[in-house]
């Protein structure tokens, strides 16, 4: 089935803040890929996350994209929109027994998780879920629901592990990698105030495919989720799409420019003058696109654009 769908890619920003080169580079790839096969590209704003969204910045991430010419198609997706459609793919993952009710707050996993292994604390291992909850009975999870305590829905791990996968640049990957974090959250707990709702894994993934996404490009930063989404999507009864997962583009000192301390931004950069051209032409240059470093536009880009061609990182911006 695959072979006849239309290629779509798409862009998810999150509108937590300003655009930088780095999200130009992804967002220029994830564009030039889909652009180059004659498909569609959507737009999704990903604002589940209400601690960290500031909803005046999609105003601002729709203009730097068009800034660059990058066009997308139909209306932009909002996912705090789709909340239906999230928790009937929460449902239906209850109904087929993927998923388990936990009751373990940060601290529980934390001290779980740390006890054995001392000194594992840095490494990231403390954020592995230890399972504390996947063995209760359905007997015992709805009591314990009943009893109004906090809980979310975490996907068990799979009894082979999570899928193996094929990326469109980095090649085959295992799906150990999402062995990290263990069993995930897909629907957060009701917190205080907070009302709960659907994970990042969770949303995306339902989202993608009401946007028939064939092809997902972005950060490296996030392949550790592609075999959690790869799950997901199984259980679901869909089709995965391609992946291709670009390096992060880092500043001089080798830092994320995510974390740079007022990490410049696309709005900062065009203020000072500079048009999309020198912005384009420096990021193709890192790719390995523009070995000359001529200023560039989309449409050129265009024209001789192919996976095949790119450099792997890292990616700087000077
Ligand atoms: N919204 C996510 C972010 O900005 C990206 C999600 C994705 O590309 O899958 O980090
Ligand atoms: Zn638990």
């Amino acid at each position: 089935m695959n072979g006849s769908r239309s290629v779509a890619g798409r862009f998810a920003p999150s509108p937590t803040g300003f655009l930088h080169p780095g999200h130009a580079s992804s967002f220029a790839l994830a564009w030039l890929s889909a652009r180059s096969q004659n498909g569609s590209i959507f737009l999704r704003l990903e604002n589940i996350d209400d601690s960290r969204c500031r909803p005046e910045t999609s105003t601002e991430i729709k203009r730097d994209l068009a800034w660059l010419g990058m066009d997308w198609d139909g209306q932009p997706l909002t996912q705090t929109d789709r909340l239906e459609a999230h928790l009937f793919a929460l449902e239906t993952l209850k109904k087929r027994g993927t998923v388990y009710p936990c009751t373990c707050s940060r601290s529980d996993i934390v001290r779980a998780a740390s006890a054995p292994q001392v000194g594992e604390k840095d490494s990231g291992i403390a954020r592995r879920y230890p399972g504390t909850c996947a063995q209760r009975s359905e007997t015992e999870d709805r009591d314990l629901i009943a009893q109004g305590i906090p809980f979310c829905w975490r996907m068990r791990t799979p009894k082979n592990g999570w899928p193996d996968f094929v990326d469109g640049l980095l090649g085959k990957l295992p799906g150990s990698l999402a062995d990290n974090e263990g069993d995930f959250v897909v629907w957060r707990a009701n917190k205080g105030n907070q009302r709960g709702g659907p994970s990042y894994q969770l949303a995306v993934v339902v989202d993608d495919v009401f946007q028939g996404v064939t092809e997902v490009v972005r950060g490296d930063d996030l392949l550790d989720s592609t075999p959690r989404q790869l799950a997901i999507i199984q259980e679901l009864g869909h089709s995965a799409p391609k992946y291709f997962h670009v390096p992060l583009v880092l500043d001089a000192e080798g830092r994320r420019l995510a974390k740079r301390a007022g990490s410049l931004s696309l709005a900062q950069l065009r203020a000072q003058g500079n048009g999309p051209w020198v912005i384009l032409g420096q990021l193709a240059e890192q790719w390995g696109l523009n070995p000359t470093a001529c200023e560039q536009t989309l449409e050129r880009l265009r024209a001789i654009f192919c996976w095949n061609q790119l450099k792997t990182g890292p990616w700087e911006w000077r």
